[in-house]
């Protein structure tokens, strides 16, 4: 993908209006309710049909592109968000990837802001998911979009590098546990033990706390015998699109 995507490519995409919102629900594992989206972007190549985000993400960044695409996603969120207010849809709260590398500009902070100003979109209902590891490095970016009112998610925590101390003194309202934790756990005792725990922990601290990347029934009932309470993945749905999205929670 790296090799033959080209920059002429990704800007092609754009003006053909190439990339979509997908969302992807999660749940109250004990009531089933949706209780939140992550909006996560398709690219519809006009030759090699649906790509997933994994694969564009990194050539987006290399490209110094992805600020551009985050705030494109971001908008789109936006328009969706006022548009099931306005049609009195449940209020359900999306949550938007933001790259490092778009937070790292200080003014497009402000720019979000604007953004949800000119859709209308009550600020409790975007939340911005940022990873772990960009999260430690930056806390005063992180503070700021905390005192703008954002809610804030640490993503794919566990994978990244942040020492547990630092933890309880970042400012997130929740944290991301990464599906990797979920690898072996209907077989291992070891991995049951380390993601119990890490669930315990973040309930210590006092933040939310959401697995991610549950396929299996194993897995689920596993987590049903932890403190965690919310989840997304496969084993409820793969990301849809806004139309289909917007069925599930009618
Ligand atoms: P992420 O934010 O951790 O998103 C979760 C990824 O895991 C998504 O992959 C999702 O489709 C996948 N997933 C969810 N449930 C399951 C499951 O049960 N099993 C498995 N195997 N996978 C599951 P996707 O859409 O390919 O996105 C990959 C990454 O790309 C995302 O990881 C996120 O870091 C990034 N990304 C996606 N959209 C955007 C965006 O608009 N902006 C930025 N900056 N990054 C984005
Ligand atoms: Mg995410
Ligand atoms: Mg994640
Ligand atoms: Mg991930």
């Amino acid at each position: 993908m790296q090799n033959y995507v080209t920059r002429e490519d990704i800007i092609k995409a754009f003006e053909n209006n190439e990339f979509k919102v997908y969302i992807q629900p999660r749940y109250n594992i004990y009531t089933k309710e949706v209780i939140g989206g992550e909006a996560l972007v398709r690219w519809f190549h006009r030759k090699k049909g649906m790509l997933s985000s994994g694969l564009c993400i990194q050539v987006l960044e290399k490209l110094g592109l992805i600020e551009k695409l985050d705030l494109f996603i971001f908008e789109e969120v936006c328009k969706s968000l006022t548009s099931w207010e306005k049609q009195g849809l449940k209020r359900i709260p999306i949550s938007v990837n933001l790259s490092q590398m778009t937070l790292k500009d200080i003014k497009n902070t402000m720019h979000l802001k604007d953004l949800l100003h000119r859709h209308e979109v009550p600020i409790e209902l975007i939340e911005l998911e940022l990873t772990e590891t960009f999260m430690c490095m930056n806390t005063e970016a992180i503070n700021k979009l905390r005192e703008e009112g954002f809610k804030i998610l640490m993503d794919d925590f566990g994978k990244g590098y942040s020492s547990l101390v630092s933890l309880k003194e970042l400012p997130i309202d929740v944290i991301k546990i990464d599906r990797d934790f979920l690898i072996d756990i209907e077989k291992s005792e070891k991995a049951q033990a380390i993601l119990k725990t890490i669930i315990d922990l973040v309930e210590i601290i006092k933040k939310e706390v959401v697995i991610e990347g549950i396929e299996t029934k194993q897995q689920l009932e596993f987590i049903k015998s932890t403190k965690c309470k919310f989840a997304q993945g496969f084993l409820f749905n793969e990301a849809m699109s806004l139309e289909d999205f917007k069925q599930l929670i009618s």
